[in-house]
């Protein structure tokens, strides 16, 4: 059985997994406004595990403040989940790209 995909979490629209074919699925938003996926996997519950790692109410978050320090943290504490997905992120957000490259600056220091 499917397990259950959190919402978008650029647009809070709805998520399903999309199968290619055997041996090739996606997880992607299905509003056509956005359709942000998570890129190719080969197996569905990759796809779900992938899809649920963006923690939609961080990234809500990130969306919505500007960028200071506990803004900073809060992508720090994320930065796990947000490297698989930077692609997607840079694609779709040019505010969260900027704040991300910030964080990884930092964290070079
Ligand atoms: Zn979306």
């Amino acid at each position: 059985m499917a397990a259950e995909l959190f919402p978008c979490p650029f647009c809070g629209g709805e998520a399903e997994v999309y199968k290619f074919r055997v041996g090739l699925y996606t997880a992607h938003c299905k509003s056509r406004y956005c359709g942000v996926d998570i890129g190719k996997t080969k197996s569905e519950k990759g796809a779900e595990r992938r899809w649920n790692r963006r923690r939609p109410e961080l990234m809500v978050t990130a969306h919505s403040t500007s960028t200071n320090k506990s803004m900073l943290q809060l992508l720090s504490d994320i930065k796990g989940g947000i490297e698989e997905h930077l692609q997607v992120i840079i694609t779709k957000g040019d505010h969260v790209h900027r704040l991300i490259n910030a964080v990884i600056a930092q964290q070079q220091h």
